[in-house]
């Protein structure tokens, strides 16, 4: 099969392969590069493993501290007519690479959300690790079935009190207009917090802790995106905001419920980048354009895999760790700080559909953008006859 990208609206819904193998290499090769992560610890759980903040830091636990790490992610197979998911492929890529290494890595693929796949990573945990020192938890879905009633709910991104008008990018159409967001309802404002909230995370650590696979003094991190003036209104003062609240408050939960094994429960403020779930949000493709280029012309710029490498060094396994005001371990500082969001903020009133792709970095998102699904990646030849049946 020739596979050239098919971009339908903020999505491609096709993937590569080779690139996406290419892409994973990419973060393995950034990884090596670095002094070693010798605090990180070596049982790692990461649900949400396949793609952008979760991928990356299994990468980094694993290249970079040698640690065995089990995956969750939910990603859709490959067939003969179809590519598989991006997630898929990257994890096939991350097995590869684990297995030359000689590094154990496991991944289920499935439905995180049910009692059904936290049954089968703690038996898996028995099994081959006995316990996990470190759980991270970097789901991003738009819909959870809750695992007690069977209740379908949806996550909204819409502001919240009053609309809010304000301009957008359209990545499909190339054009900067201004789109007015409606408010969201009380009962999607709650469907949202089910969703991106806190309540299976602490599912998950009460399922760990209760079949004793939580290792004594082990962590556990949530990822969120807190942002500035810009972005508050869809992000944080949002529904999603909303439901990243709720976090807090399930960290807080966990810090005083499992003073049994010393867990340490935080969650992680993160700086905005291009990812799947990132590039669904309405006007956060044209923050996210703009940013890019404040933050390169800094010289501040990280990916996730940089990202997730200080959070585990200066972060979770840090000797000063930084906090922000609500005890969260914070790493979007060089985004959030004045001086950068006054840029940011100068380039936002300016542009316009004429100087869009002068004043914005459209081309470092669209890139970045691309490899998320394993296209435009240099050494790659996308001319060439794959085969998209690849596994782990
Ligand atoms: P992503 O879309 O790249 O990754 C989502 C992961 O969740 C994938 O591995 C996917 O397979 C998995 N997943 C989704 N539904 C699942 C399910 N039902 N069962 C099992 N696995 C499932 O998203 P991302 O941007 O890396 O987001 C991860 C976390 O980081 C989210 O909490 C997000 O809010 C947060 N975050 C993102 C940004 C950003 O700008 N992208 C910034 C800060 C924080």
């Amino acid at each position: 099969m020739v596979i050239h990208p098919k971009i339908r609206g903020f999505i491609c819904t096709n993937a590569h392969p080779v690139g996406c193998a290419a892409h994973v290499q990419q973060q393995i090769d950034y990884v090596k590069q670095q002094a070693p992560l010798d605090k990180v610890p070596q049982r790692v759980l990461v649900i949400g493993c396949s793609t952008g903040y979760g991928l990356a830091t299994r990468i980094n636990a694993a290249f970079g501290a040698g640690a065995k790490t089990l995956g969750v992610c939910f990603e859709k197979e490959p067939s003969e007519k179809k590519t598989a998911t991006a997630g898929w492929y990257n994890t096939a890529a991350f097995h590869q690479a684990a297995e030359k290494e000689g590094l154990y890595a496991h991944t289920i693929n499935g439905d995180a959300f049910s009692n059904e796949i936290k049954q089968e990573v703690i038996e898996k945990i028995k099994q081959d690790l006995g316990q996990v020192d470190l759980v991270i938890y970097s789901l991003a879905s738009p819909k959870r079935k809750d695992p007690v009633t069977g209740d379908l709910y949806s996550s909204t991104l819409k502001p919240i009190g009053q609309a809010y008008t304000t301009k957008t990018y359209h990545t499909d159409k190339d054009q900067v207009t201004e789109i007015t967001l409606e408010p969201a309802n009380d009962d999607e404002i709650q469907q949202t917090i089910k969703v991106m909230g806190g309540e299976d995370w602490e599912l998950w650590m009460a399922a760990l802790h209760d079949a004793g696979v939580l290792a004594p003094n082990a962590k556990t991190t949530a990822y969120t995106y807190i942002g500035k003036k810009l972005t508050w209104p869809i992000y944080g003062h949002a529904t999603i905001g909303k439901a990243k609240e709720d976090l807090d408050r399930a960290a807080a939960a966990m810090r005083t419920r499992y003073t049994d094994l010393n867990l340490e429960a935080y969650v992680s403020s993160l700086k905005a980048l291009v990812t799947q779930a990132s590039s669904a949000i309405p006007v956060m493709p044209l923050y996210i354009s703009l940013i890019y280029g404040v933050m390169k012309e800094e010289g501040t710029h990280e990916g996730c895999i940089e990202q997730t490498h200080r959070l585990l060094r200066d972060g979770l396994y840090g000797v000063d760790p930084e906090l922000d005001e609500a005890g969260r371990l914070f790493m979007n500082g060089w985004e959030t700080n004045d001086a950068t969001q006054a840029k940011v903020e100068r380039l936002w009133h300016e542009v316009t559909q004429e100087n869009f792709h002068d004043l914005a970095d459209y081309a470092g998102y669209h890139s970045d953008f691309l490899k998320l699904f394993g296209f435009g990646i240099e050494g790659v030849d996308y001319d060439a006859d794959v085969n998209p049946l690849v596994t782990w």
